[in-house]
This record gives structure tokens, sequence and C-alpha cells, in this order.
């Protein structure tokens, strides 16, 4: 039926003819949503380039945010004039200094990063909609702006499956210009590695965004669901006497055919399907958007994927891609396990099984014969996984293997210890493990205990131990009564941020009386254990911050529980909402942190999302409180994240590995020329505090974290109810966890009494006639004189000379 948008008609007969209101209304607003389209303005940078953000945006965010270069070595062997030794910033022969070096070396870890995140975006649009179809609609739940990353980056809207493919090619298109700078003899400046950078970040969000966007709408996974249900985690969830097949890696387009099958066989009750990393997360999204019951469950983070093998547990192991241990299949041929490689990018060199008949391949690996294959063939590897598991589990019952040593061989093993020091030495987490030894001879195995959460499960210890001492396997030995312990739950990942909770949140957040989004996001390599981002959750969550959570850190928060045997997403609602903990999904669901902070700027304040990043980037620097935090980031999709984070304007506190990324971007806050921005209103320079003071940092400890995160939250736009809010927990938390004293610089964000915490507004007035010589008005408790910038509530900061009005 043709659609009618405009003029009249008239039907002489009109008996039998039905008329559909609702059709003519329909179509007369999709022909309005047609001309809004084209009468949108779109910014500047339309499917932007490599060059693109660099003078009008990324140059001014690194003038205020210098980059901080830390070698992770001296030398560059990147062609066959080297290696050069770079020392004391020398040039290589190519030219290329030591900065312009380790730039190269930053930017190559965030390109890596975009590519693996595009790289598993192409692979499920492509596969989702051969299967559904490219009109397969974009449901994501109750939102119009759907994909925010993808319209800044291209101006579309991409409202089904189909429609994605050109943001796809774009993505794809601008990685391999990025790829052909990292070659020597291309760019040498430092900082122009770091805006390339900084444009990848962005490419990284848009490819993220895809990939969750599909995979949500075609798996349905919840759509931005408050109440998405609570999944079980932990070593200790899984039912022993059960077959386990263990999923590992990122990409579940393979694993939602293992569950089909579990579920046409009627296999959900007699067997576990429990996944690590990534994949995890979406396998226990998948098909929840009705919140059905799940089973599935999670193991836990990257951390345990040796651990779990050397447990013996699993039947079966399916690895798909990225974050997958190498080691993976000769463990598991130790221990019978059959490992079957679903993902062309991580093959183990195992043969392939691809075009093979399913019943042979089983009994291939049953056997023994081969020890694993390699199953490209979606509708094969869930008929394969699935029977595998189910014939393996009693094969392997029957021969009572596992690498757990017994208590005589543990004393055995404990005995053998020379104390020589090599394993303390080749730790990452430098665990004192000659110590733990130490005591286990004198019997007291607790020193041992202790190593079991800060151990990332990497056997670089057991490599050096002349005594071949299995360590890992002792400490997992003393371990297995808390491991059987390991029960936690993590509420399933529940996509974007809707526009009914931006609408509610929006105004808050921009006032500043929502004290500020907390993201804690990425990998598990942590210095001190895993309780770490539990501590730092539960305290924002108790002033009423909004935490929202992604990939390893979302599943180790879930890991801990309160005296009363409750989980943090037990305690707290899941909406994003003041003292919310929100699960956003597996790592590629970051998207839709940058997304909400985008979304904040397009609902409340109706920007133009549209080729406009330099912008809506400009709208959270200067008003959107937001601070991120990968405690355990190991990877290099961790640096493209945190890096797509920063060219958004939100800064990223890093747990103490990240310095070996090599490049910070930290202000001077001493330096008043480096704290001015333009009123939009006049033109004219304005003072703003040094809020906030870095876009990327590390912390050496979760002490130092919280304040330094609370205080990063602080914006030059708060209002004053909104700055005393923030200025109020950022004190409290400094003096909680920093040694009991206020911050020595507290009053450089106080512009007049009304930002002072009300609780104890009089004694800091006083303190600032005594310390800072302020002129105070005690009868009216006034500030008369004293700082530097005055409140005014309708300046408009901005870093843009051309948003100005021009006095
Ligand atoms: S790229 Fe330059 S610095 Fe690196 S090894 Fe080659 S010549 Fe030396
Ligand atoms: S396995 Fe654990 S104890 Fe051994 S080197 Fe790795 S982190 Fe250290
Ligand atoms: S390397 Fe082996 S022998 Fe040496 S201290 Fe460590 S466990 Fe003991």
């Amino acid at each position: 039926m043709s659609k009618l948008t405009t003029g009249t008609f008239s039907i002489e007969d009109l008996e039998s003819v039905q008329i559909t209101i609702n059709n003519i209304v329909g179509a007369a607003k999709e022909a309005a949503e047609e001309k809004a389209k084209e009468l949108v303005k779109a910014g500047p940078t339309l499917f932007p380039g490599l060059e693109s953000y660099r003078d009008d945006w990324n140059f001014k965010l690194l003038d205020r945010y210098e980059p901080v270069i830390t070698p992770m070595c001296d030398q560059c062997c990147y062609c066959t004039y080297g290696p050069c030794d770079l020392s004391g910033n020398k040039r290589g022969a190519c030219g290329i200094d030591m900065k312009g070096h380790n730039g190269r070396e930053f930017f190559l870890r965030v390109i890596t990063g975009t590519a693996c995140h595009a790289a598993h975006g192409r692979h499920l649009l492509d596969h989702l909609i051969e299967k559904f179809g490219e009109d397969l609609p974009l449901n994501l739940g109750q939102s119009n702006v759907l994909t925010p990353n993808i319209t800044i980056s291209t101006g579309l809207s991409p409202k089904n499956l189909g429609e994605i493919k050109p943001a796809m090619e774009y993505v794809e298109e601008e990685l391999t210009q990025l790829l052909a700078t990292v070659h020597a003899g291309q760019e040498s400046a430092e900082i122009d590695y770091d805006s390339k950078a900084l444009f990848s970040g962005s490419l990284d969000h848009v490819g993220m965004e895809i990939s969750d966007v599909v995979q949500v709408a075609a798996y349905d996974f919840p759509r931005a669901d408050p109440d998405a249900p609570l999944i079980e985690i932990g070593m200790g969830t899984i039912d022993k006497s059960k077959p386990f097949l263990c999923v590992i890696g990122h990409n579940v387009g393979g694993v939602t055919y293992m569950m089909d099958y579990m579920e046409a066989h009627d296999l959900t009750e007699k067997m576990e399907i429990a996944g690590l990393c990534c994949t995890a997360i979406d396998l226990t999204r998948y098909k929840e958007a009705d919140r059905r019951p799940p089973y599935a469950k999670v193991i836990g983070s990257m951390s345990k994927e040796l651990k779990v093998i050397r447990s013996g547990m699993p039947d079966v192991i399916v690895v798909d891609e990225q974050c997958v241990r190498g080691d993976i299949l000769p463990e598991a041929q130790k221990l019978m396990i059959p490992v079957i490689a679903s993902n062309p990018k991580i093959m183990f060199g195992l043969p392939n099984r691809t075009d093979a008949d399913v019943n042979e391949t089983i009994e291939e690996l049953k056997s023994g014969k081969i020890p694993g294959c390699v199953m490209l063939d979606y509708d094969k590897l869930g008929e394969l996984c699935i029977r595998l598991t189910m014939e393996m589990a009693p094969i392997r019952d029957a021969s009572g293997i596992t690498a757990i040593p017994t208590d005589e061989e543990l004393a055995n093993w404990v005995a053998k210890c020379a104390d020589c020091g090599a394993c303390l030495i080749a730790c990452p987490e430098e665990l004192d493990i000659p110590e733990a030894m130490g005591f286990a001879k004198q019997g007291d195995y607790s020193y041992l205990e202790e190593l079991h959460d800060p151990c990332i499960g990497c056997r670089r210890c057991e490599q050096v131990c002349k005594k071949e001492i299995p360590i890992l396997n002792l400490i997992e030995k003393v371990t297995q009564k808390q491991i059987a312990e390991e029960k936690g739950f993590m509420r399933a990942g529940r996509g974007q941020v809707s526009d009914a909770e931006i609408r509610a949140e929006g105004l808050n957040l921009v006032m500043g009386t929502t004290p500020g989004i907390i993201a804690i996001i990425g990998c598990p390599n942590y210095a001190e254990g895993t309780k770490d981002v539990y501590y730092i959750a539960e305290e924002f969550l108790k002033r009423n911050f909004i935490v929202v959570t992604t990939g390893c850190g979302a599943m180790d928060i879930g890991m801990f529980k309160d005296e009363d045997g409750k989980t943090l997403y037990e305690r707290y609602p899941g909406g994003f909402q003041c003292g919310g903990l929100v699960n956003i999904g597996s790592c590629v669901s970051n998207a839709h942190i940058t997304g909400a902070a985008e979304k904040v700027a397009a609902i409340f304040a109706q920007r133009t999302l549209e080729g406009n990043l330099a912008e809506i980037a400009d709208y959270v620097l200067n008003r959107v409180g937001a601070c991120g935090l990968a405690w355990g980031a190991f990877s290099q999709k961790a640096s493209s994240i945190g890096t797509g984070c920063n060219i958004l304007g939100i800064p990223a506190v890093l747990g103490p590995h990240s310095s070996k990324y090599r490049r910070a971007l930290i202000a001077k806050t001493y330096e008043e020329d480096k704290w001015k921005v333009y009123d939009a209103r006049n033109g004219q320079e304005m003072a703003i505090p040094p809020a906030p003071e870095f876009l990327l940092t590390t912390a050496e400890t979760w002490q130092e974290a919280i304040p330094m995160m609370a205080k990063a939250c602080i914006r030059p736009s708060d209002n004053s109810m909104g700055r005393a809010i923030k200025l109020t927990h950022w004190m409290e938390l400094h003096k909680k966890y920093l040694g009991g004293t206020v911050p020595e610089d507290w009053w450089k964000f106080v512009r007049n009494e009304a930002d002072l915490p009300l609780a104890n507004r009089e004694a800091l007035l006083k303190k600032l006639e005594a310390e800072r010589g302020w002129e105070i008005d005690w009868k009216k408790k006034k500030i008369i004189s004293g700082p530097k910038i005055k409140f005014d509530v309708s300046a408009q900061p901005t870093n843009l000379k051309r948003l100005c009005k021009e006095a």
C-alpha cells in the first residue's frame, strides 16, 4: 500500500472501504522525520580521517593534558636498520626519537585494541545478516538515540543490521590507514602519534558499539534492562557431578549454537555451560531480554583460565578469540580435555575438522587420537561441543585424572623447595612464594593460601623453578575450600542506558548534584588482588554515584559478599541512577558508557551528534562529571577503550601495571595558562578550576584511587549545590583513605560560600580566612574576597573558539 503524506482525496461510495488513520498519521510522521533529518545541521567532521580532530580538538586536549612518556625499553627493533639505542631521547637510524617511538608504541597498542573490537563487530555483523537478514531491526530498548558513537562519527542513525554496514566499512578503512602509520619512516612526532591514537580511540567506540548493538538485537540480550537477571558466578558455582563445557574468549556467535542445541535436547539441567572472559558475560545475556531463568554460568575473568583448567573440572574447552591463553592446548591435553578452536583467529595448530562428519570427529576426540580440532561451522559446532561434553565426562571420570596434588604430594613438593627466590623474581605480581613455601614446610599453609587471590595464574614461576615444583597447583590445592566457596552473583549485562534514564539523570549530572558516573571496567591484572574493585564500587555506591561496570571488572565486583551474604548486585539497584550498580555488559558494551555521556549532551542539552565529536567531547569535559577505572588493565583493548574515553573528555584512572602502556596524559595544575577556556556567550577567556587534572593516569593503591576518582568528577560547570556535594565526597574520601587530612588544594574549587560542604561550612570559612587570607563577612557567613574564579550561573565554558559568539 502506498503511503499518503499530503493532499486530499474523496471517495464516492464509502461502503466496504476501510481507512486506517494510523497509516496516514504514521506516513506523515515518517516524512516529517525525513525532513527533520535533512534540516539537522551536522558538525564539521562526518566520516573523519586521521587529521580531522587534530587542530580543532586533539591538540587542545594535549596542550592541557600533556603526554608523559615512560619507556618500557630503550630500544626500537622495528626494522633491519635496528635495533637502535634510543636511551637519553637519542634518535634511531631512521630519525625518530625516543619520545616519538614511544608515542608510536602506545599508538600501536591503541589501534590493535581498536582492530580487535572492529574485527569482532565485522564477524558478528556478517554472520547475523546472513542468519537474520539485513532488515532485522536494532531493537535495543526504550531509546531513540540508538547508536551515539556511530552517529557522531558518520552522521548515520542505523535502524537495522543492513544500515550498519557503511559505519563498519568506514572503521575498517581508517584502520588500514592507521596501521600503515606504524611503518618505519612515517610519523615521527610524539604529539601527532597521540592525536592519531585519540582518533583511533573514537573509532574503537564505534567498533564496540557495532559489536554490541547487533548482538543485543539479534540474540535477544537484555535491552537497557535495570532488572536483568542475576547470574551465578565463580568456580564454586559449577556442579562437579555434571558434564562441564567451558568456553573462553569474546565472540559469542558460536556459543549461541551450543546453547540452542542444549535447549533443543533438553540438556540445560543435565550439564554445565560456563565461560571465562567476555564470552561468559555475553552467553549469560543470550535470550535474556524476557528475563528467563538463567542456566548458564560465569566462571570469571581471564586470571581464572589456567586455574580452572588445572582444577580439572572442564570436560571440553571451546575457545573463540581475544584474551585466550596461549598454553591452553598443552595444559588441557595433560588432563584429557579436548580443545575446540571455533574462530580462525586462534587455531592452535590443530587439525581442521570444519568439513568433516561430526560423529567421526567426536570419535577422534574421545579416543584422544587428536587433542582437539578446528571447527568453524557453527551448525556443527553446537552439536559437536555439546555431545562431546556429555560423552567425555564419564570417560574423564573413569580416568580419575586431576592436576590437584594429594596431601602427601603437596608435602613432598613443599619439602623440595630450595628457597632460591627465582619464582619471586619471575612473578609479575611479585608474590613472595619462597616465604609461603618456608611457612608451608613448617605446616602453616595460610601464606600459600593468601597467594590464591592476587595470583593471576600465569605460571611464570613454575617455568623458572629448578626443582620443577608445580607452584600454581600447590596454591590451588591449599585453596580448595576457598574455591568451593567462590560463589557470587553478577547482574546480566543490560546493554545501553535508555533515553528515559538519561532524561531522568541528565540535569543532575550536569549540575553536579549527582556527583558523577564511575565506570569500573577492564581486565584483571590487579596488583593486589580482585577485591579492590569491590571496595571501590561499594564506596561510590554508598555515596550515591552512578556506578557502571563491564567486562572482568563487572565479574570481580560480584565475587564478594557482605556480612549478610549479599553481593553488591543484590544490594544496589541496576538502574542508571544515583546509587545504582549498572552492569552494562561485556567489554564491547563499553561503547554504551561513552554513549551515555554523549546522550546527556544530545538528549539533555540538545547538542547535535552528527559529525560533531569535538563539540560533544567539549561538553562532556566541561559539564559531565565522570571518571573511568581500569584497575587491572592489561590488554591492548584496554588502551583503546581508555583512549576513546579520553577523546570524549572522560578521564580514567588505571592500576599500577598500566604505566607499562608507556604514555599518560596529565595536566600541570600549577600553570595558570593551562586552565583557561572561552565563554561561548562572548568569546572572552575565562578561568576554570584544575578539574579534571588528568585524562589518563595510574594510581598505586585502591585507597589512593578512590579520592582521585571522586576529585576527577569535579567539572567547571557544577552549580553551587553540585560543587558542594562533590567537594564533600572528595574531601571526606581523601581524609578517610589518605592519612586523615583534608586535601591541600580543596580551596581551588571554591567560588563562593555556597560551594562549601554544608556540614562544615563554618570551619572551612575559618580555614580560608586563616590559611589563605580570604576575606569573610562573618555576620552573613559569606566570602567577600579570595576566590580567583567567580560563580556565574549562565557562563558557557568551552575550549572551542568556533562555538563562541564574538563580543
Ligand atoms: S624504525 Fe627507526 S628506530 Fe626503529 S629500528 Fe628501524 S631505524 Fe631504528
Ligand atoms: S602463577 Fe601466580 S604465583 Fe606464579 S608467577 Fe604467575 S602470578 Fe605469580
Ligand atoms: S623457584 Fe622453586 S625452589 Fe626456588 S624458591 Fe621458588 S618454589 Fe622454591
